[in-house]
């Protein structure tokens, strides 16, 4: 049998960071640190080594999509596949910060939508039987659902809300904020809000397709929070170290063999979330 993999996304610093050392004392296998640039990266495997920890690294810039293919096709010459795969990379403007609000937008959507979205297009496929994949997005998500106009909150909490649909959407939004439409729409003015709100959706979405295409393959998909942590993002007064933020999405990697649920979820604390 090949060696197991797991890769988690800007694991450079912050939660991925410590979502690839949590997996490195818990996972048996190969737990790769992915960034978008080699120096940090490499650093971050250093600072790793200097615990007694093995990670491996592989560039990763979730924004290129010539560099997701690139990946793609080193795991699956290597490993086969990918066993486990958390999606973590993700930006937020600072709440002080004054850039257009349209173009927060479209920078937000990009990296934590379209691009997690891009991810997921080409990693899908080469996701191993048995494997797992974890979304990081955030209690954001539902809190913005429940801003956003009843039209738009019927769509993200049907069954039948296809991708397409899903992208058309965000792209409206994205869209609306420079036309400054989107109020009307029925979107409120949240920009990382309506990232998450569609990065949960999604995982929704893939997750009733790898059920129906993939029935026997035991995959389980899941979207998650990791609480309010102290990093670059959230700054010094969260709560909760990245080693604690880093629980849940590493108990929705770390899923056992034969394990059914959680699947196609939104989970925080290790519970599944209403959505
Ligand atoms: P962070 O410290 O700012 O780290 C973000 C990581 O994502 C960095 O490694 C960053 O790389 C990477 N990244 C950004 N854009 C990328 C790209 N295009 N390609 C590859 N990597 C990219 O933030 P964090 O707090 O650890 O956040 C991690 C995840 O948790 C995010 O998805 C965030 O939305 C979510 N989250 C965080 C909190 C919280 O309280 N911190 C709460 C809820 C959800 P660089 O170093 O190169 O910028």
């Amino acid at each position: 049998m090949s060696t197991r993999v797991a890769i988690v996304t800007g694991s450079n610093k912050g939660i991925g960071l410590a979502i690839v050392r949590a997996l490195c004392k818990q996972f048996q296998g190969d737990v790769y640190i992915t960034a978008r640039d080699v120096g940090r990266g490499q650093e971050a495997v250093k600072s790793l080594a200097s615990e007694g920890l093995k990670a491996m690294f592989h560039q990763l810039d979730i924004n290129d999509l010539n560099s997701i293919t690139t990946a793609a096709a080193y795991f699956k010459e290597k490993y086969g596949g990918v066993d486990i795969l958390v999606n973590n990379a993700g930006i937020a403007f600072k709440v002080a910060d004054e850039t257009p609000f349209a173009v927060q937008a479209e920078v937000t959507l990009k990296t934590n939508f379209f691009a997690t979205r891009d991810m997921l297009t080409h990693f899908l496929p080469i996701i191993k039987v048995g494997g797992r994949v974890v979304n990081v997005s955030s209690l954001a998500s539902p809190r913005t659902l429940n801003q956003c106009s009843p039209a738009l909150q019927q769509r993200f909490r049907s069954e039948d809300i296809t991708e397409d649909e899903l992208v058309g959407l965000m792209q409206q939004f994205v869209d609306q904020t420079k036309t400054g439409e989107y109020k009307q729409s029925g979107w409120p003015e949240a920009a990382y809000g309506v990232s998450k709100t569609g990065l949960t959706t999604l995982s929704m979405i893939l997750a009733r397709r790898l059920s129906k295409e993939r029935p026997n393959d035991g995959i389980l998909l899941n979207a998650c929070c990791p609480g309010w942590v102290r990093t670059d993002m959230a700054g010094p007064k969260a709560p909760k170290s990245p080693d604690e933020g880093a629980v849940t999405p590493v108990y929705l990697a770390l899923l056992p063999p034969g394990a059914t649920e959680p699947h196609g979820k939104f989970v925080s604390d290790k519970q599944v979330q209403p959505w």
